[in-house]
């Protein structure tokens, strides 16, 4: 068993949300975007009035869309609000039953060679949830082409509070050891370590029992964002993602998450694609859940099982750090979903106008060791070279700058719009 954690960084006190995974009931509507990944939108293949069934594809593209219930098409529109701010392509469907299209198969995934397992994880619609939910075949080809060596599977809940992954590694054990015997083998690859955050010696003596002589235990710090994939691969094989815009596949490894890892055992076994999402709801919640959701079910139906105060302020997709404000609770869960943070109106921070008073807190979290408070306030008055020269580029968007901050100054807000300034002048 190795260890792993980063320089910076912060070490959050919070308790991640426990708990078996709840089934949430199948509302009366789900709505599917054309688009639930790193990529363009699938064309929709169904028309308004039609019947489906569950697994029926819907759309079709680089990762096909599947119906997640069985029902009557009821909008195919152009204009759905995306999590990711505004419109996509979406496909409303009446829930009428939950009949399959196709009978499911009960094979053994490891039967199945390089190229059946990799036809399959296309046909399935497979993305890597771990981050930006990246087409998962694409992501594996890719790795393929690089010459890649070594497999990680990032069992490391990001966000603090989530606790998809924890508890995944109690309830899935087989599926996880499974999965990644699986992508060993269309990688063609011998080299794998499982990352999971430390949590108690006997659970972890557990999991190490259930993956041995299939991949090697990495027990990664309490620490924010040590799950982030770069500095996951630093942590455990010490080599450098190189920064800006390098990928943990140019230094020969290939970071894949732990419910991707499920999804791809789950899809090769039964020859059907996914229809639900794990995902944590927590914060301003009266019952904060871990839950298997249809993918498709529109926020609000997710907040009112779990008991929402009238008072919200906020409601992210993802964590308090690195997720999406959302404006519409209409808006879906889709395979880019792994929680749902929510904030009253009294947790909201406000913005001071207080100018920085030179702590150096921000420099001393950051994981990129940059220093947030001059790239920040470079980009604050519209000098987006000067702040380049201090490697702008390479921040994460990780926000333990700004969480840190005395003064409250929205150092991420500064950072995110220098960016895209510096983006759209290259346009
Ligand atoms: S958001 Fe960027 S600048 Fe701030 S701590 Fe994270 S990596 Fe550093
Ligand atoms: S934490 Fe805030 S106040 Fe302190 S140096 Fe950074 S920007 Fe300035």
């Amino acid at each position: 068993m190795k260890t792993a954690t980063i320089k910076g960084g912060i070490e959050f006190k919070v308790e991640r949300v426990g708990g078996a995974i709840e089934t949430l009931p199948v509302p009366s509507k789900v709505v599917l975007p054309l688009k639930q990944h790193k990529g363009t939108a699938c064309k929709a293949v169904v028309k308004k009035g039609q019947e489906v069934k569950v697994g029926e594809l819907i759309g079709d593209g680089e990762v096909p869309i599947h119906a997640t219930v069985a029902g009557k098409v009821t909008e195919v529109t152009k204009r759905f609000p995306d999590i990711r701010g505004g419109y996509i392509p979406a496909i409303g469907i009446e829930v009428q039953g939950d009949a399959w299209d196709e009978d499911g198969s009960d094979l053994d995934p490891t039967s199945l060679s390089s190229n059946q397992a990799l036809e399959t994880i296309k046909k399935a619609g497979l993305v890597d949830y771990n981050i930006d939910a990246e087409p998962l075949a694409e992501k594996i080809n890719f790795a393929k082409t690089k010459g890649v060596k070594t497999l990680v599977i990032n069992g490391v809940d990001l966000e603090p509070g989530v606790g998809i992954c924890k508890q995944l590694l109690v309830e899935k054990r087989q599926e996880i050891v499974g999965g990644i015997k699986v992508l060993k083998n269309v990688l063609n690859i011998t080299n794998a370590y499982l990352a999971i955050e430390s949590t108690s010696a006997q659970v972890q003596a557990t999991i190490e029992g259930a993956v041995s002589g299939v991949a090697e235990l990495v027990v990664t710090s309490p620490k924010y964002p040590v799950g982030l994939p770069k500095f996951l691969v630093k942590a455990i094989t010490g080599k450098e993602v190189p920064s800006p815009h390098g990928r943990p596949e140019d230094v020969g490894v290939v970071v894949i998450g732990l419910e991707t890892a499920i999804s791809v055992w789950d899809a090769l076994k039964t020859n059907r694609p996914p229809i639900d999402k794990a995902i944590t709801v927590y914060g301003a919640v009266n019952n904060p859940k871990n839950l298997r959701v249809r993918i498709g079910t529109p926020l609000k139906h997710v907040l009112e099982y779990c008991g929402v105060s009238a008072e919200i302020g906020k409601v992210i997709v993802g964590g308090p750090m690195m997720g999406l404000a959302q404006y519409s609770l209409d808006i879906p869960v889709t395979k880019e979903v792994n929680a749902i943070f929510i904030q009253r109106e009294s947790e909201l921070t406000e913005i001071s106008g207080q100018k920085c008073i030179n702590c150096g807190w921000c420099v001393k979290v950051c994981p990129m060791r940059l220093l947030p408070h001059i790239i920040s306030s470079y980009c604050e008055v519209g000098m987006f070279e000067e702040a380049e020269s201090y490697n702008l580029s390479y921040c994460v968007e990780c926000g333990c700058c700004a969480y840190v901050c005395p003064a409250k100054i929205p150092l991420v807000h500064w950072i995110k719009y220098g960016k895209s300034q510096i983006k759209r002048e290259e346009r």
